[in-house]
């Protein structure tokens, strides 16, 4: 495998985890809302990516036409902006490549882009609910937000679902983990925000 460059092997580890994600998806459909068009994900996060997804991801922005990018460059000021002005905490923003909606680079979107709405479970066996259940998305018809728990039946003890709530290992650090990402050998570089990296970036002359 190492004859591949590693952009190659990146690839490879893409396509098989994409397709675990898939399985997971489909085995949690009943609780799945997401659809073309729906972007609260995007729209509210940190987005830590590796330095190689980083460079994946700006493969996709290449391909974009000049509006398209400009839009993206228009946004990351927007971006900056604002975090010039924020005071305390952790600076949550809007994805610079989210646009009317969509993602620009979908093809090349990061790992944990790939894993928004899923129901994640930590090594320590605690979950985090996808944030979206607050708008009455994913997971929402079996969690149950005062008690902080997901619940499968009614009072009267009739059933809320047909499937059975699944949590997966899905958090970045898990996954950048995983046996195939060492059997690719894959260096996934340094770690930083989104906004990080692309501040760091030439992105206004690609
Ligand atoms: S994860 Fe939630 S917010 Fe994102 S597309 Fe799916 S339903 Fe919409
Ligand atoms: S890269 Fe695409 S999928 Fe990932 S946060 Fe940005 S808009 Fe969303």
């Amino acid at each position: 495998m190492t004859e591949y460059t590693l952009e190659k092997r990146y690839q490879i580890f893409l396509k098989f985890f994409q397709r675990e994600l898939d399985k997971m998806f489909k085995n949690q459909a009943e609780f799945i809302k997401c659809k073309e068009g729906c972007s609260y994900c995007c729209e509210k996060g940190e987005y830590p990516f590796s330095e190689l997804e980083f460079k994946f991801l700006l493969e996709g922005y290449k391909k974009l036409d000049s509006d398209t990018k400009a839009k993206i460059l228009f946004n990351i000021a927007k971006v900056n902006e604002k975090m010039a002005n924020h005071k305390t905490g952790r600076f949550m923003y809007d994805c610079p490549f989210l646009i009317e909606h969509r993602c620009s680079v979908y093809e090349n979107r990061g790992i944990i882009c790939r894993t928004f709405g899923l129901l994640c479970e930590h090594a320590d066996g605690k979950l985090t609910m996808p944030f979206c259940h607050e708008y009455g998305l994913n997971y929402s018809a079996v969690y149950n937000k005062e008690k902080g728990q997901i619940i499968t039946t009614d009072k009267d003890g009739n059933k809320l679902c047909e499937t059975e709530p699944k949590a997966f290992r899905i958090q970045r650090p898990h996954v950048m983990n995983l046996t195939v990402a060492k059997d690719l050998d894959i260096d996934w570089g340094e770690s930083k925000t989104l906004i990080d990296f692309l501040n760091e970036s030439n992105i206004a002359d690609l």
